[in-house]
């Protein structure tokens, strides 16, 4: 059955790996970023600020009027605006936490109605090691993501008996953009995973997979770390 998967922070990186396992899969993918683009063979791809209330609902809106409720919420998309806590600003606090949180909480809220109705639903969200491990000079990020864990449980909860699953995946350190940037900080970021190396964009992608499968149908409230044994026990 052709399934209707949102991806957002679906341009590059883990989001657009993401859109190529669904679409390899034959579901319809529709893919948000704030650039609006996205991999071959998503089935819509829209301009979205996740930040934005409204423009997140507006886009799932529409996403549902043209391929019907959403069957799998993967909520990616993500930035890092790194600094010690002392001088970060109140600028670099909030763009985190409104991207990365408020987002995924808009998302979650805009297609959980029609899940409740259909009775069925997958919702994915893309947290981090971070919060477990404790990363200097990402306060902002990792409130953020130790925020998903406790929307992610709470809502969990609430919509279980509706047959609809919400579990966190928390990537360690993985090839992309995001990590592109971090020079020599890199190697010793490497040096600290007993498996010796960074993580691909697949490996994310296969396990968002699994948990949107039928073979997670009983997993939910969970926080599934992949991260080469990083945050081992996290
Ligand atoms: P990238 O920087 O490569 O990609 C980020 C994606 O998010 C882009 O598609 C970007 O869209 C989108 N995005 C950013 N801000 C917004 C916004 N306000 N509205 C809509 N889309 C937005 O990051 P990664 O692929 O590395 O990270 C993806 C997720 O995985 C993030 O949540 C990140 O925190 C998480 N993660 C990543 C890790 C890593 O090591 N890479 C480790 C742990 C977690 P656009 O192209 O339009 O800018």
């Amino acid at each position: 059955m052709t399934r209707h998967i949102l991806v957002t922070g679906a341009s590059r990186g883990i989001g657009a790996a993401i859109c190529e396992y669904f679409v390899a899969s034959g579901d319809h993918v529709v893919a948000l970023s704030r650039s609006g683009d996205a991999p071959e063979g998503c089935v819509l791809r829209m301009a979205v600020d996740v930040s934005s209330s409204e423009a997140v609902t507006e886009a799932v809106t529409r996403a549902i009027a043209a391929h019907g409720p959403v069957d799998v919420l993967v909520a990616n998309a993500g930035i890092t605006r790194d600094g010690l806590a002392m001088r970060m600003s109140d600028e670099q606090w909030r763009d985190v936490l409104s991207t990365n949180l408020d987002g995924a909480f808009y998302c979650a809220r805009a297609v959980l109605a029609s899940m409740i109705r259909h009775r069925a639903g997958r919702v994915i969200f893309m947290g981090s090691v971070s919060p477990f491990y404790g990363v200097p000079g990402q306060a902002n990020y990792a409130a953020a993501k130790a925020g998903l864990v406790g929307l992610a449980r709470s809502l969990a909860r609430e919509v279980a008996s509706r047959t609809i699953t919400v579990n966190v995946v928390a990537p360690g350190f993985i090839d992309t953009e995001m990590t592109a940037g971090l020079g020599a900080a890199s190697e010793d970021m490497t040096a600290l995973i007993p498996m010796g190396h960074m993580g691909t964009t697949a490996d994310i992608a296969g396990v968002v997979g699994f948990l949107a499968s039928n073979h997670a149908r009983y997993m939910t409230g969970q926080v599934i770390a992949v991260d080469g044994g990083l945050a081992m026990g996290l």
